[in-house]
């Protein structure tokens, strides 16, 4: 007990009281080499590469691209402009992953590498498949007559449900997704219109997760895609890095040690953006400085590092509630695979409210007419806290960058929206629009 309360200690004043700032993590090391650490992506780079022509052949979404997935990574000088950060040096670039084909957000890079590792395992055991074979092969019917056999199953707020699911099914595996109360309706609908069992929970993220994995155990015909543990997910994300790098060298942005690069991500669990900054930081190491960005109510990785690794340390336990519209963070434990590989590697996390990233989604669409979700919404508030305000200052100090901020990029993770209905995001818009009046 004693123990709990000095952790508790270290977090930052007004976080148990929903205040939005900026945390900076007191282990953070520019100098840590991330290349010393556990995974290496390139595993998951060579899948995606061996298995374009599978999903070429499988997904319509994915033919423009010759079965690669990738998002686009646009300049937004205007909302730059809106946003009036009074210190907007540097170069801002939009990371689309809301965009991305078939999911409909950054899921779509976990979800797919963990899936096409499992149609991959599942093809060499049944012997359709030997190492060099061409995975197109796990296309044809023979093979689908196999995968069908099995079946996915997820825990999600929404969006990994949705990713799975789609990815699932159009491999030909059977999916069940068992969905959180915050999931929105529509995602449930969508899922049950392509065939997709549903599976409704009254708790949140953490009681749907635990409910998928119980029925898993129970089955070996049934795959759990474990959002808090999962090494597949991780590094289907982490992936990410060599695609945003090629992309910055082809847009002519340099990063070096003149030329500093923010990164800000949207936090969940932490799979998605831990995945994305280990990667950056495996390529660019101490070049690129890796930002999260939690909603209010549901800051999970902000509680589980500013309270230390011990032991797993909750957004409840400090008397939040974890209700936010953002339903794509919603989330009141950290994952414990990744909140240890951030303790060194993420500069900081700051946390955002409603009317926060209602109104920054609202400008968004606004000023470059790009839609995204709440959730991903989120990181536009990013370059604005550490340009701008006291805690942002002591971290520019403190890595010499005050003076390199002119040639500084900031790069902000738009994780999700185009599968948004018009309907719905016609509300947010309204909210939105109010909210851009208060904030
Ligand atoms: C899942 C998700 C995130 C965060 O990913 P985690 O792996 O849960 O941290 C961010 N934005 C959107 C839109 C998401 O769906």
């Amino acid at each position: 007990m004693n123990d709990q309360a000095a952790s508790f200690s270290d977090l930052p004043a007004g976080v148990a009281d929903k205040h939005p700032l900026l945390w900076l993590n007191p282990h953070y090391d520019a100098r840590e080499d991330a290349r010393h650490m556990a995974y290496d992506q390139r595993q998951a780079e060579a899948r995606f590469a061996r298995c374009a022509g599978l999903l070429q052949a499988v997904f319509p979404e994915l033919q423009a691209t010759a079965g690669q997935l990738i998002s686009p990574l646009v300049p937004i000088p205007k909302l730059r402009d809106a946003l009036q950060v009074t210190r907007a040096a540097g170069h801002w670039m939009l990371k689309r992953d809301d965009a991305l084909p078939v999911a409909g957000s950054i899921k779509a890079r976990g979800g797919f590498h963990e899936v096409l590792s499992l149609v991959e395992r599942i093809g060499l055991e049944a012997g359709l498949l030997t190492e060099s074979t061409d995975r197109r092969v796990l296309a044809e019917p023979a093979a689908r007559a196999v995968l069908g056999r099995h079946t996915l199953a997820v825990g999600s707020t929404g969006n990994l449900g949705l990713g799975i699911g789609m990815i699932g099914a159009g491999l030909g595996l059977q999916a069940v997704v068992h969905m959180s109360a915050d999931a929105k309706e529509w995602k449930k609908q969508r899922l049950r219109d392509r065939g997709i069992q549903v599976v409704e929970h009254q708790g949140d993220y953490a009681a749907a997760v635990a409910a998928g994995r119980a029925i898993a155990d129970a089955d070996p015909m049934v795959h759990f895609v474990d959002d808090e543990h999962s090494e597949a997910l991780f590094l289907g994300y982490a992936a990410a890095a060599r695609e945003l790098v090629d992309q910055l060298q082809a847009a002519g942005r340099v990063v070096d040690a003149k030329h500093p690069l923010f990164v800000y991500l949207p936090c969940g669990v932490g799979g998605a953006p831990g995945g994305v900054l280990y990667g950056l930081k495996r390529l660019l190491g101490a070049h690129v400085h890796g930002f999260f960005v939690e909603p209010t109510a549901s800051p999970c990785m902000l509680v589980q590092l500013a309270c230390g690794l011990q032991r797993p340390v909750s957004v409840y336990d400090i008397g939040l509630d974890n209700r936010t519209e953002a339903d794509g963070l919603a989330v009141g434990l950290a994952s414990p695979l990744v909140a240890p590989l951030m303790q060194s590697l993420l500069s900081g996390i700051f946390t955002v409210d409603e009317t926060q990233f209602y109104a920054d989604a609202w400008r968004l669409e606004d000023t470059e007419g790009i839609y995204v979700e709440p959730s991903a919404a989120t990181g536009l508030h990013g370059p604005g806290q550490v340009l701008d305000t006291p805690q942002g200052q002591v971290y520019l100090q403190r890595h010499g960058l005050e003076l390199l901020l002119h040639d500084a990029t900031h790069v902000i993770w738009s994780t999700g929206g185009s599968l948004v209905p018009e309907s719905i995001r016609e509300g947010f818009r309204q909210r939105g629009r109010q909210a851009a009046g208060m904030a």
